[in-house]
């Protein structure tokens, strides 16, 4: 069964644009694929709708084992249990340690304090960053921050990661350890989902390429290239 799977999904906003039409496709467990495409394509909407942070107006769309037009918003929190997320700016908790950014995405979900003690440290070893555990991300570079979102992210062993622009604030440097670790996680078995504008990445660390323009899915590559200038 595939991870996600899109039938003519359309996402239109209040404001009466149409961010997405007619967006059909399939992605397989274990597949490692790219979302590019111009500013304001639809790529962010796209992510959104996969942790049901939007709903789909029309089609049908189905993440895990999780229908986003059928299901109630009770179990949006079990939905967002099997997605890790990730994004440009890392989103973590400020006045919140290392340790309880992470935690606390476990809490949730009831596990007990030594699983999720054990589970931390195993996280944060996993991004290299385990001495950083009682710090505060104000403390930490951008790239360590996003590396810490990373960890959170996939605490609860999610099936699916979405990362959206997870280097757009980085440099070369911190950009190249970000894609080792999904690299890593991917390697692992969770499907990852990225959009970005690094020409460079998508160029070099070849994996499917899904383009997105006007709210149309425009091209869909195994192994293609980036396709942009900028
Ligand atoms: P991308 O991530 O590729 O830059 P977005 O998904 O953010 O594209 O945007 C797709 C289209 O939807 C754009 O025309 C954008 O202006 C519009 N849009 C995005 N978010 C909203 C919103 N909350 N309300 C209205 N329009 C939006
Ligand atoms: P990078 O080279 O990744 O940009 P920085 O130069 O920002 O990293 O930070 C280098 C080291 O200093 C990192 O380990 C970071 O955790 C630490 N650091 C950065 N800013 C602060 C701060 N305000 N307080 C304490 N430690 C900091």
């Amino acid at each position: 069964m595939p991870i996600i799977e899109l039938r003519n999904v359309t996402k239109k906003y209040s404001n009466g644009t149409t961010a997405l039409r007619d967006i059909s496709i399939n992605i397989e467990p274990g597949e490692f694929a790219y979302l590019v495409g111009p500013s304001g394509a639809g790529k962010s909407t796209f992510m959104r709708l996969l942790y049901r942070e939007l709903k789909p107006d029309k089609g049908t769309a189905k993440i895990v084992d999780f229908d986003l037009i059928k299901m109630k918003k009770r179990q949006i929190p079990l939905l967002r249990r099997s997605v890790g997320v990730v994004f440009q700016d890392y989103k973590l908790l400020h006045k919140k340690t290392v340790f309880e950014n992470i935690s606390y995405a476990m809490e949730v979900v009831g596990k007990k304090p030594y699983e999720i003690r054990k589970r931390v440290m195993e996280v944060l070893d996993l991004v290299g960053l385990k001495h950083k555990v009682r710090s505060f991300p104000e403390e930490l570079s951008g790239g360590e921050q996003q590396r810490i979102a990373i960890a959170r992210s996939i605490a609860n062993s999610p099936k699916l990661l979405i990362a959206d622009e997870p280097t757009g604030n980085l440099d070369p440097e911190n950009s190249w350890e970000i894609m080792n670790l999904l690299e890593r996680i991917n390697l692992q078995g969770t499907t990852v989902l990225m959009a970005t504008h690094n020409s460079q990445i998508v160029n070099t660390l070849k994996h499917r390429v899904i383009a997105i323009e006007n709210g149309h899915i425009v091209r869909d590559q195994e192994e293609g290239g980036y396709g942009y200038d900028d």
